[in-house]
């Protein structure tokens, strides 16, 4: 009896002098308890044995170990153990939630949204490639210096502009991307940066469970080959605790009702789709998704009319609160895993007007109408064509060069 005893003051001296070598800063170790945050590592040692230790996790949800090395995955409590020859040691081990912060970067026309939870960056989409200094700008405001998941929902640029940038400048760890290829030149440096960081790039499947981060369902609804660029866009739901989000890329109606008939999409935030573009959000699928928070990323005064009047007054009908880039500046919502909150910044002097102004101008010329391709002639029209195809056989481009791209030819009397 008095040997066990000693044995146990023993092993509480020994527990005492675990030292904590925590990456994470909010990480330390008091006595035998200890507080990290989901998605940090800490580094238990045993002072002053040279005995083989054994560690043992009580809820390996909650925290793996592996030589001394804990790794907090979920929240919650759970107690590591040390086993040294006879003795066992134990740590109680306190798990906190991090919050989620979904940042829509204002980044003119285009998307780029950043995700901050459980001490990982995720960045869906990068923008337009004159944008980079808007981009980077955010980045740095909000302590990015590594993207642990790249995420390029679809091959347009203003989806993927930056990426080459982003991929050269930030230690980007995965890519994720859809197999649709596209013959621009900015798909081309995306593909050879790529390449020269050594990165092979995940075409996830539809249905697939990305791993991203601790604490976070990231589920893929939609991710495709077919028709179009904006057809191919990586639509994913995430979950965070009781916090939803639904990301759509360019995703046009009909995706969106696919992925209606799958899947849940009743979520609290909506990424709505195509910049608030009329080719998408159709009313029954806002009435379904009813969103408290729907983000619209769009450029101020851009030439396309995005967001639309009446895509404005679908959304009005069904979600709570809409925000948009262009009046908002860079949007933040807040999760803690019950509520939401958001919070409005403008990041950007947009002294960069005039940039905006020459690009309208430069695309006023070139992409200003709507490009509708006939899937059976594979012939496309301006939206202005009097000899429009039906409904049912048309294939919505970005521009010009994206149906030539498809192997479209040019309708002779509206395209010139
Ligand atoms: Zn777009
Ligand atoms: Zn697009």
């Amino acid at each position: 009896m008095k040997k066990s005893l000693l044995l146990l003051l023993f092993s509480i001296l020994i527990a005492f002098s675990f030292i904590s070598v925590a990456k994470a800063k909010d990480c330390h170790l008091s006595e035998t308890e200890m507080t990290i945050t989901v998605g940090s590592t800490a580094k238990l040692k045993v002072k002053g044995t040279k005995e083989k230790i054994t560690w043992s996790s009580s809820d390996k949800k909650i925290i793996s170990v592996k030589n001394g090395k804990i790794t907090a995955k979920a929240s919650g409590t759970a107690v590591i153990s040390a086993k040294v020859g006879k003795s066992v040691m134990s740590c109680h081990v306190t798990v906190k939630k991090t919050g989620i912060l979904v940042h829509m970067l204002d980044i003119g026309q285009g998307d780029a949204i950043l995700i901050q939870v459980s001490n990982k960056n995720i960045l869906i989409d990068t923008g337009e490639e004159k944008y980079y200094e808007q981009l980077m700008t955010q980045l740095d405001h909000f302590g990015v210096k590594s993207v642990d998941s790249l995420i390029l929902t679809h091959p347009d640029s203003d989806h993927i502009g930056s990426a080459d940038k982003v991929i050269q400048n930030y230690d980007v760890a995965e890519v994720y991307m859809p197999k649709k290829t596209c013959t621009s030149r900015e798909f081309s440096e995306v593909i050879a940066a790529v390449s020269s960081a050594g990165i092979t790039p995940i075409n996830p499947n539809e249905g697939d469970f990305l791993s991203l981060a601790c604490d976070l369902t990231a589920q893929v609804l939609s991710v495709d080959e077919g028709d179009s660029n904006n057809s191919a866009s990586i639509v994913m739901r995430l979950d965070y605790y009781n916090n939803s989000f639904l990301f759509t890329g360019d995703a046009p109606a009909k995706v969106e009702n696919e992925v209606m008939g799958k899947y849940d999409v009743d979520v609290d935030v909506l990424k709505v789709a195509h910049h608030g573009s009329d080719y998408s959000s159709p009313i029954l699928y806002l009435k379904t998704v009813s969103p408290e928070f729907a983000l619209i990323s769009v450029g101020a005064g851009n030439s396309y009319g995005h967001p639309c009047d009446t895509t404005i007054n679908r959304l009005e009908k069904f979600a709570k609160s809409i925000l948009r880039t262009d009046l908002n500046g860079t949007i933040t919502i807040k999760g803690d895993g019950d509520t939401l909150t958001s919070e409005t910044e403008p990041l950007i002097t947009w002294e960069e007007k005039e940039v905006e102004t020459k690009s309208r101008k430069y695309t006023e010329k070139k992409e200003a109408t709507q490009i509708i391709g006939n899937k059976k002639s594979k012939v496309f029209h301006t939206d202005q064509c009097d000899s429009l195809p039906l409904e049912k056989n048309r294939i919505y481009f970005d521009s010009e060069d994206e149906a030539i791209a498809q192997g479209y030819r040019p309708h002779n009397s509206c395209v010139n």
